[in-house]
């Protein structure tokens, strides 16, 4: 992200937290981001390239990727926390579905380790919500790959990794529910990645045992990076001492288990 873009962010959120108290914050917050979350908004015109950056070549949404990424969305919910609506480690590319999907529903991990629902109900007091670690797994400040596991031989469910804490386990469950990670089509479309990604690997090491140009076998190499749901090639690659036919194809290409669709999020 530009400094100048920074910059920018961080007076818009001083003109949210200079308001006079939370119900205001909370009604600033919105009005704020939804005039300036625009095209005509240069600010938002670099939170929108570098957000589109992270997303990959392929440009995907944050949550299924599946679907193309085009919309600006708060980790946080901008109704429950005022005060990260303009914050840049709070952005992540979504697409509609996926926002719509989440729009303000929301839990954290009280004190006590239990899971509260903060969703504030339509019609109900805007009052700050209870403290706490939120239960959904942010994809700008944790691994998702920590958290989860994928099921590549069958159902290509996502499922809670195995020995997580309790706190950690339930906060996995929260988030593949609230954002709905094992819709049927996203299902179809991890099986359709998984058998994509196999097909052009396999590729990938018939042409270069061939004696292919470098240049044909980067094509090859860009052309699986650019597709959907990196997640079930970084799966394939974790998984590929379990399976065999992966157990062969990253034998016959050892470089593909390098191979990333795009630099840790961490680094923006
Ligand atoms: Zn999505």
């Amino acid at each position: 992200m530009p400094q100048a873009a920074l910059e920018g962010l961080n007076q818009y959120q001083d003109e949210v937290d200079g308001a006079a108290d939370y119900a205001a914050r909370v009604a600033t917050a919105k009005s704020a981001f939804s005039n300036r979350n625009r095209r005509t908004n240069a600010i938002f015109r670099d939170v929108r390239a570098a957000l589109a950056k992270m997303a990959g070549d392929a440009v995907r949404c944050a949550y299924c990727e599946d679907s193309a990424a085009d919309e600006v969305e708060h980790v946080k919910p901008k109704d429950l926390y005022p005060q990260s609506v303009f914050r840049w480690p709070n952005y992540v590319y979504a697409c509609g579905p996926c926002n719509g999907r989440k729009r303000n529903k929301f839990s954290v991990i009280d004190a006590g380790g239990t899971m509260v629902d903060i969703t504030r109900a339509r019609g109900a007091p805007v009052v700050a919500p209870v403290e706490g670690l939120p239960a959904l797994i942010d994809p700008r400040s944790e691994d998702p790959m920590q958290f989860f596991d994928m099921d590549l031989q069958g159902t290509f469910v996502v499922l809670e990794a195995l020995d997580l804490n309790p706190v950690d386990e339930a906060r996995a469950t929260f988030t593949i529910e609230l954002l709905g990670l094992n819709r049927d089509l996203l299902l179809t479309t991890r099986r359709d990645a998984y058998l994509g990604y196999r097909a052009r690997l396999s590729e990938y090491s018939a042409r270069a045992e061939q004696g292919a140009e470098e240049a044909e076998l980067d094509a090859i190499r860009s052309s699986l990076l650019r597709s959907p749901h990196p997640t079930v090639w970084e799966e394939m690659k974790r998984q590929a001492h379990l399976i065999e036919e992966l157990r062969m194809l990253f034998a016959a290409v050892p470089a593909a288990i390098e191979w990333r669709h795009f630099p840790n999020a961490f680094a923006y």
